[in-house]
């Protein structure tokens, strides 16, 4: 990078607040996901008026800017496929706000999802999505991407709790959108608009975000079942008596194999489980814990086990939040990759899905490990692959795309929870092919010199899924 524009940067956010060289900027070309690429530069903004700052001196010399939370993305959105500036969000990291009269509290970007809720916990509120990824993503992140997790299907999702937020456009203007009230009808919803735009259309600096009490009891249930099928009628049916749980997780074969080999139990051997959990006040856990283990039974269960013992429960969900950590260990020599990893179905959809993927995975004869918050209808496939084998990228792009296709079919969507960053983009722009044209004029007006975040979603270049992968691999010979 010109050392006139490093100079101009080192202005704007002092000697401690930008990293050169590939030695300090290499590792923040990584994310969670299967893709690198190295930055040209780092920088650390303190303030709304350091990012400005910063936006203002990177539009003007057309310098592309990706900002970074936690980096634990699984698709390759904070990666800088066009090099130029990281930003990185972790030093504006205070909770600036708690106002549980007012359901609120008011956060800067880079707060980690755990932080917020251990400042929040002597209130006896929380902020519910609960990504398996709370020890390390950030506020930010978790916006941008419209994360959730095992309690979406109670709670929501991230969206659900977003008021209103401070952004910075590519320009440097500095936009408030949205307010600190729980409902709001004024005009163009632009805090909404910034969920899920994966950093495209301007950086977040302050979030305002609703909060929930917490709930006074909850218990949970493990049921096996003689294969996924089964499971995935169980979840149909529970949500038909009507009882929405605070998260109900399915896990298959090969999953729950992985966790066991890993961590030495606790699940049951079979062919596919669910792991229910309920909450609220006790006598309605009860309740609802009993309906749910008569359901099981009804859809085959063959054992089902419950508990409303607190450290049981903890090695249970542990367990289930293990599993992609765990799948890589399964296999010596292959990796578990993250491709195809949360399709979003409509719930009554999940046993036909379920299905659709072995079948996939067993013609392309890749091994695909499916588990995920059944109960939104939100499924997450991984791939255990040698990832140094062109013909084994070859093969999980196959599978990937045929998975998006029958997902597509079956009236489902590419991404419930992490977004498309790169590894689902392709066919992203297949699904969302009418709402195209619309995306493409947003991202112009927001940021017309195109320097946040290009290349990504709607502006993808790739015909599939590979792209600058993280491993020392070419399948399509563009590297
Ligand atoms: C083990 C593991 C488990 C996971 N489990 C879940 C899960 O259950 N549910 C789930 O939803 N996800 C999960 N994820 C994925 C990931 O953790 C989430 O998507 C999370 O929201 C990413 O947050 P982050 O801070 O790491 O963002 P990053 O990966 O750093 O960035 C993600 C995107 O947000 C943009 N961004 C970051 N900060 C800002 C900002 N201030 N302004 C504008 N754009 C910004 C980036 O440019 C990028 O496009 C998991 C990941 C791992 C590794």
């Amino acid at each position: 990078m010109d050392q006139a524009i490093v100079d101009l940067i080192k202005l704007a956010v002092g000697d401690e607040g930008y990293s050169i060289g590939k030695a300090r900027t290499y590792a923040y070309g990584f994310d969670a996901s299967i893709y690198h690429s190295t930055p040209d530069m780092v920088v650390q903004p303190r303030s709304t008026e350091e990012v400005a700052a910063v936006m203002r001196i990177a539009n003007e010399h057309l310098i592309p800017v990706t900002a970074r939370g936690g980096g634990t993305g699984l698709c390759g959105s904070a990666v800088p496929i066009k090099g130029g500036i990281v930003m990185d969000m972790s030093r504006m990291n205070s909770v600036k706000d708690i106002s549980v009269g007012d359901l609120l509290c008011v956060v800067e970007p880079g707060v980690v999802y755990d932080d917020l809720n251990r400042a929040l916990a002597p209130y006896g509120f929380f902020f519910p999505p609960t990504p398996g990824s709370g020890e390390a993503c950030q506020i930010g992140g978790m916006v941008a991407l419209n994360a959730s997790g095992m309690r979406a299907i109670k709670y929501g999702a991230t969206r659900d709790y977003v008021l209103g937020m401070t952004f910075v456009k590519a320009d440097g203007e500095i936009v408030q959108a949205g307010t600190r009230t729980l409902k709001d009808s004024s005009g163009y919803q632009l805090a909404r608009m910034m969920v899920a735009s994966e950093g495209t259309l301007g950086i977040i600096t302050e979030v305002i975000l609703k909060i929930a009490p917490k709930p006074k009891a909850s218990a949970m249930a493990l049921a096996a079942f003689p294969g996924p099928e089964q499971a995935g009628e169980f979840v149909a049916a529970l949500i038909a008596e009507p009882l929405i749980p605070s998260s109900l997780e399915l896990m298959d074969s090969v999953s729950i194999d992985a966790v066991n080999r890993a961590m030495g139990g606790p699940l049951p051997e079979c062919k596919a489980l669910c792991m229910v959990e309920v909450d609220g006040d006790p006598l309605t856990v009860d309740k609802e814990l009993a309906v749910v283990e008569e359901v099981a039974r009804r859809c085959a269960a063959t054992t089902v086990e419950t508990t409303h013992d607190r450290t049981r429960m903890a090695s249970w969900s542990k367990s289930r939040q293990a599993v992609m950590t765990s799948l890589s260990s399964l296999r010596p020599g292959s990796s578990s990759v993250s491709l195809a990893d949360d399709m979003v179905l409509p719930v009554s959809k999940i046993p036909l899905a379920v299905k659709a993927y072995q079948q996939i995975a067993d013609r392309n004869g890749v091994t695909v490990a499916t588990y995920g918050h059944a109960a939104d209808g939100n499924l997450h496939t991984k791939m255990l692959i040698d990832p140094l084998s062109e013909e084994q990228w070859k093969a999980a792009e196959r599978t990937v795309r045929e998975i998006f296709q029958a997902t597509i079919e079956l009236g489902g969507s590419v991404s419930g929870e992490h977004g498309v960053g790169m590894s689902k983009a392709a066919d992203f722009k297949i699904e969302r092919s009418s709402a195209l044209s619309t995306m493409i004029a947003i991202k112009k007006a927001m940021d017309p010199n195109n320097i946040l975040n290009p290349g990504k979603l709607q502006q993808w270049e790739g015909e599939g899924v590979i792209g600058p992968l993280r491993y020392p691999c070419d399948p399509d010979g563009s590297q």
